[in-house]
C-alpha cells in the first residue's frame, strides 16, 4: 500500500475521463446496470444512458440494482442496491465491510481474476501513455502472492470515539467516517490483536480519541507494524498533541499484556492535516527498532521508516529487480527511494558499490546502521530526493553504470529523468507501486531504453494494487 505517508483511502475515480452526456438523474435513483469492466482502482464499471456509473464492489458482467451516491459532471458514483446476476467469479469476501473501505476491496474476486486485472492495469496504462514500441513490451503474467490473506504488516487505523468507546478502522470510501474493523483478513494476525488491544487500553484508561470537528483529544491514528522473521511488534501512536495522558499505564498495560511488542513509539502530528505522519517522533518504550530478515540479511526498521507491506513476496520482488540489471562485480550500483537499503543491501555482495538516497531521515540513518549490522562495506546512504541527489553526484564526478528507482506513487520527478538520460546507466531497473506514472515515466525513458519486459508482482492481495519490474535497455 502506501508508499509514501498520506492517506490512499479515499478512492477517487480517474478525471481523464472524455466529456459525458448530460443525464437526468438524482441521488437514491435505481436502475439495473451491467457491469462491463473494472475501473484501475477496481470499481465496477457501467454505463447508465451513455454516462458513466463506478460502483464499488461490482464485478465485470454482473447485473445490478446500482443506486446513485454522487453525481458528477463526467461520471456517477452508485453502490450496488441489489445484486441481480452475480460474476461466476465473485467469491464470499472474508470481511463484512471489504466493500466499504480501501484496503481489501477485491475480497470478492476469485484471486486468479485478481492477478489478470493487475497485468490488465499494466497493459491500459502502456495504452494510455503509449511509450515508443509499447505494443510490442513483453508484459508477463503477474506472479502471485505466496499467502493471500494474513500477509500484510502494517496496519495503520484510524481511531474516533463512537458512542462513548474507540474504534479502529479505515476511512470509509470517499469520506471521514470511520469503519470499525475488529477483524482484517488481510492483516497479519499479530497485528490485529495488538491494534484490538490497545484500543480497549485506551478505553479503560480513557485516553481520548482525536475529534476533527472541534480539533481536541489526542490520538488520531494507531500504526502497528510486525516482522515476518522475529514476529516482533511496532506500535506508534499518532497524537495531535505532544502530551500523552496516562502514559505510565499505558504501557504498563502493554508490557504486561503484549510482550511481543518490542518498540512503542509516539509521532506527534497536530491538528487537521491530510497527512497522517508528522515530523516529531518520541520514543516511549522498548528499542526504536524492530529486525526484519529480507534476503539472508537483517534491518532494523524504525517507526518512520518505509518497509514493503508484504514481506513474504518482498523477495521475489527483489529478485526481479535483480534479474531485470543482471549484475557482476564490476557494477556501481545506485539505489534510489531506497528506504531502509532493502535492496541495495541485499545486492551489495554482486557488485563493486552501492549508493543509494532517500529522503526520510530515519530511513537514511537505518540504512547506514543496517549495512554495519550486516558487515557490509561496500554501501552508503545519504539523506535527500533522488532528483537533488543525483545532479550533485554526477557534478562530484561519481560514476554508475547500474540503477534500480523504487520511486512512491507518484513515479520519477522530470528532474531524475534527465538526469537518468544524460548518465545513460547500461543497467536498469524501475520498480513501480502505480502503473500509470510508470508508464508516463517510461515514455520519457523510451526515447533513449528500450523496455524489455515488465513483470508485475502481487504485493497486495485482495486490492486492486499492482507493483511491477521493469528491465530496461539503453537502445
Ligand atoms: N526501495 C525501498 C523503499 C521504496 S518506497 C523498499 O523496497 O523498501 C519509496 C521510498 O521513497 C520511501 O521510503 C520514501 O520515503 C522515499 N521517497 C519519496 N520521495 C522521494 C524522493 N523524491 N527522493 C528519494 N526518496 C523518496
Amino acid at each position: 500500500m502506501e508508499k509514501n505517508h498520506t492517506r490512499f483511502n479515499h478512492r477517487r475515480p480517474q478525471k481523464s475521463l472524455r466529456p459525458q452526456p448530460q443525464v437526468e438523474v438524482s441521488l437514491g435513483d435505481r436502475f439495473p446496470l451491467t457491469i462491463r469492466k473494472l475501473g484501475i482502482e477496481g470499481q465496477g464499471i457501467g454505463y447508465f444512458k451513455h454516462k458513466v456509473c463506478f460502483v464499488p464492489g461490482a464485478l465485470p458482467d454482473e447485473v445490478v440494482v446500482a443506486e446513485v451516491t454522487a453525481i458528477h459532471p463526467r461520471y456517477l458514483e452508485a453502490k450496488i442496491h441489489k445484486l441481480r446476476k452475480p460474476s461466476r467469479f465473485r467469491v464470499e469476501p472474508r470481511d463484512s465491510y471489504a466493500d466499504q473501505a480501501g484496503g481489501f476491496e477485491f475480497e470478492c474476486l476469485a484471486y486468479p481474476e485478481q492477478l489478470k486485472f493487475k497485468r490488465q492495469v499494466v497493459l491500459d496504462s502502456l495504452a494510455k501513455f503509449k511509450p515508443r514500441g509499447w505494443q510490442n513490451y513483453d508484459v508477463r503474467p503477474t506472479i502471485a502472492a505466496p499467502e493471500q490473506y494474513g500477509y500484510r504488516n502494517k496496519a495503520q487505523f484510524q481511531i474516533r470515539e463512537q458512542d462513548g468507546h474507540l474504534i479502529a478502522g479505515l476511512y470509509r470510501a470517499n469520506s471521514h467516517d470511520v469503519v470499525d474493523m475488529p477483524t482484517c483478513a488481510v492483516q497479519m494476525p499479530g497485528t490485529m490483536k495488538a491494534m484490538r488491544a490497545i484500543v480497549k487500553m485506551l478505553d479503560e484508561l480513557k485516553i481520548p480519541a482525536y475529534d476533527e470537528t472541534s480539533n481536541s483529544g489526542i490520538i488520531k491514528t494507531i500504526a502497528i507494524r510486525e516482522s515476518l522473521a522475529t514476529s516482533e511488534l511496532q506500535v506508534t501512536l499518532i497524537t495531535n498533541t505532544a502530551k500523552l495522558i496516562h502514559k505510565g499505564p499505558l504501557l504498563a498495560m502493554i508490557a504486561e499484556q503484549l510482550p511481543e511488542v518490542k518498540s512503542v513509539e509516539q509521532n506527534v502530528n497536530p491538528g487537521d492535516t491530510p497527512l497522517v505522519w508528522g515530523d516529531q517522533t518520541i520514543h516511549l518504550a522498548g528499542q526504536e527498532y524492530i529486525t526484519e530478515s529480507l534476503m539472508g540479511l537483517d534491518f532494523h526498521l524504525s517507526a518512520r521508516s518505509f518497509l514493503q507491506l508484504n514481506p513474504a513476496q518482498t523477495e521475489t520482488l527483489y529478485e526481479q529487480a535483480a534479474k531485470a540489471m543482471e549484475l557482476g562485480p564490476d557494477d556501481v550500483l545506485v539505489d534510489a527511494y531506497a528506504g531502509i537499503g532493502t535492496i541495495g543491501l541485499s545486492l551489495a555482495s554482486r557488485v563493486k558499490s552501492v549508493r543509494g538516497m532517500e529522503v526520510i531521515p530515519e530511513a537514511v540513518a537505518d540504512a547506514n546502521s543496517n549495512a554495519k549490522l550486516n558487515g557490509i562495506q561496500n554501501a552508503s546512504y545519504e539523506v535527500g530526493t533522488a532528483e537533488e541527489v543525483m545532479p550533485r553526484w554526477q557534478a562530484e564526478g561519481f560514476r554508475f553504470n547500474a540503477l534500480v528507482v523504487d520511486p512512491p506513487r507518484t513515479g520519477l520527478d522530470e528532474a531524475l529523468i534527465e538526469q537518468i538520460l544524460k548518465a545513460k546507466p547500461a543497467k536498469f531497473a524501475y520498480v513501480s507501486c502505480n502503473m500509470s506514472t510508470m508508464a508516463k515515466n517510461l515514455a520519457r525513458l523510451s526515447s533513449v531504453y528500450r523496455v524489455d519486459w515488465i513483470q508485475p508482482v502481487d504485493m497486495m492481495p485482495q486490492t486492486p494494487r499492482c507493483e511491477a519490474v521493469v528491465k530496461l535497455s539503453r537502445r
